[in-house]
């Protein structure tokens, strides 16, 4: 995986990579399907921490009783909060919750957009005191943001399979399969839970842009390439 990183080598090779993974379809803009489950009731978004502050560094708590009010409360406080701001997924210390939770749904159009042929939709999700285990070595570099980390942008290796495990809000056992960008989105929220940031992943912090700059990083991406060719 780290060799799969230092594999680019090139300029061109690596200017390839980043523009096949590259889909500035920005999570900021992404808008949420909004169900009429959603409107019901009063919206409880949260501010969301940012990168700095001490809550997002800590180990998570395992929950104890998925099933405890607190825990429903807790899940819609964090799905108000990441609709209100768009995103695909929340981790409950990022609404300074420190407790093993988050939540995350992969739309179809992001899927593909990642993914390709591959694609992968998965619906609105609340995994509760999530195991992660890679099903392969092989790590696959992709960007992400992050809404702890506003206005950033980076290229983080992740393992591009997986299986996760957990609990849902009725306390019944998860286990699933995971590639791709869905694979990608899991291991992202599921680090906050350890107090984990992207950039932590990262392997090369020249690939930590501002948003707004990436176009022109693409473009410099580019110029080295012909001028490598
Ligand atoms: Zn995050």
């Amino acid at each position: 995986m780290i060799t799969r990183w230092r594999g680019f080598t090139t300029p061109k090779r690596l200017c390839e990579a980043l523009n096949d993974i590259f889909r500035m379809n920005s999570l900021k803009k992404r808008v949420f399907i909004i169900k009429s489950s959603d409107l019901v009731g009063e919206m409880t978004a949260k501010t969301i921490l940012k990168m700095g502050n001490p809550v997002l560094r800590e180990i998570a708590e395992l929950v104890s009783d998925p099933t405890a009010p607190e825990i429903t409360e807790l899940v819609q406080d964090m799905r108000d909060s990441l609709l209100a701001v768009g995103g695909v997924g929340l981790a409950a210390p990022q609404i300074g919750v420190s407790k093993r939770l988050v939540i995350f749904e992969v739309p179809a159009d992001r899927a593909e957009s990642e993914d390709g042929a591959e694609a992968e939709a998965v619906p609105p999700t609340v995994l509760i005191n999530p195991v992660i285990e890679p099903l392969t070595e092989e790590r696959k570099l992709g960007w992400e943001g992050c809404l702890s980390v506003p206005g950033l942008r980076g290229v983080v290796p992740r393992y591009t399979h997986i299986r996760y495990s957990g609990l849902d809000l009725a306390g019944n056992p998860i286990e699933v399969e995971a590639k791709g960008f869905h694979a990608r989105v899991v291991q992202h929220e599921c680090d906050h839970l350890d107090g984990i940031l992207y950039p932590e992943r990262m392997t090369n912090l020249q690939y930590l842009v501002y948003e707004s700059e990436v176009p022109a990083f693409m473009e410099g991406l580019a110029a080295e390439k012909s001028a490598a060719e």
